[in-house]
């Protein structure tokens, strides 16, 4: 069999190419490249998607974090309890804010923080929690909620790989006070450069962070506020307009590929994904673990199928975060999860003959 590479964007393109193409010569056709009618109109039917009343493009996940955090007022020696379980820039955003990351430990099953250990963390210097919905299943929302509205801390959703999840029924996007999106190629939905969204119910939360996006512009050389550089484009927007009428498909299609894995690996000696009863995950990862970790990733690659780790050192555990006053943590879950994982390939595209010999691979390595 041909190598199967871990995500196929060319698969994706391919299966789109006319309405790809067409958005992208509607945009050079207009040369209105920056902000504009397309972004306007991907805000609309993204925040629509979601199930929410705002949504605001933004130039990266990593942008629509920031911009989220400062636009819900967390500043120089605020704390905001998260995950160090998740891709940098969650806490990155947190520390370009001038506020400090304190990671809580997560839960064995669903990776993601584990709510009954938030409580103990809570100072006066706290403001907001981050939940990340990782790998594409939503975080345990009601008690993150529950101990945000006791103690009067906002709740910020780092969704940038949940496009889509639900919770309880209700969309990620909608479960806390703001929500924020990646759109980096690689993401459930995915566009042909960087670029991100924050999503909202709250009016002046939308247009605070359309206002910073955009160097603090209230009129074009009307400045209220020191802003940042931080706009989607429109040639991204168009793609992401074309994209989103295939999101549900798509995930469908995760859905069902990771339902045959968890069948064909039934057997074998690794723990396959967890999800919690009252979630829809979207696997934008589909994640397995093995206390042969090394030795599985080696295996699989020997065999030309395509695999990665998310993550192989937890954020307080990072040279970047080590140097600074995070001393006090072990968090041994987390970093027991990130001896063990290993994500399988994972997108819309994949055959079930694919599957089937990824499965095979790995009980072959079990036996
Ligand atoms: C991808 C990702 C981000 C950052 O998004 P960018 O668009 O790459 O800036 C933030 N958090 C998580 C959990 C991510 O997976």
């Amino acid at each position: 069999m041909e190598k199967i590479p871990l995500v196929d964007l060319k698969a994706q393109y391919l299966s789109i190419k006319d309405e790809i193409d067409e958005a992208i010569e509607r945009v050079i056709n207009k040369t209105a490249f920056i902000l504009g009618e397309e972004v306007e109109a991907f805000e609309e039917e993204y925040a629509r998607y979601c199930g929410a009343k705002h949504c605001v493009g933004v130039a990266s996940g990593t942008a629509a974090l920031h911009l989220a955090l400062v636009a819900c007022g967390i500043g120089p020696g605020d704390e905001v309890i998260t995950t160090p379980f998740t891709f940098i820039a969650t806490a990155e955003a947190i520390s370009h804010c001038g506020a400090r990351p304190v990671f809580v430990d997560i839960d064995p099953q669903t990776y993601n923080i584990d709510p009954t250990k938030i409580e103990a963390v809570i100072t006066e210097r706290t403001r907001a929690i981050v939940p990340v919905h990782l790998y594409g299943q939503p975080a345990d929302m009601d008690p993150i909620l529950s101990i945000a509205r006791r103690h009067g801390l906002k709740v910020i959703e780092d969704a940038a790989q949940a496009h889509g999840a639900e919770y309880k029924g209700r969309r990620t996007g909608t479960l806390g006070d703001v929500a924020c999106f990646s759109f980096y190629p690689g993401k459930n939905l995915g566009a042909y450069g960087d670029g991100g969204a924050v999503v909202t119910d709250n009016v002046e939360t939308a247009n605070r962070v359309r206002r910073l996006r955009d160097h603090g512009r209230q009129a074009k050389y009307e400045h209220l506020e020191i802003g940042y550089g931080e706009r989607l484009d429109a040639l991204q927007a168009a793609i992401l307009r074309a994209k989103l009428r295939y999101l549900e498909t798509w995930i469908e299609a995760r859905r069902n590929h990771a339902c045959q894995y968890t069948n064909l690996l039934g057997e074998c000696r690794v723990v396959t994904p967890y999800e919690a009863p009252f979630v829809r995950h979207v696997y934008h990862l589909y994640v397995i673990r093995s206390s042969h970790r090394d030795e599985l990733v080696v295996y699989l690659r020997a065999r030309g199928i395509g695999v990665g780790i998310h993550y192989p050192i937890p954020l307080h555990l990072q040279p970047a975060y080590l140097q600074k006053d995070y001393g006090n943590s072990h968090l041994p879950i987390a970093e027991q999860a990130a001896t063990e994982v290993v994500s399988l390939p994972m997108y819309p595209e994949l055959t079930g003959e694919q599957i089937a010999h990824i499965a095979d691979a790995v009980n072959q390595f079990c036996q």
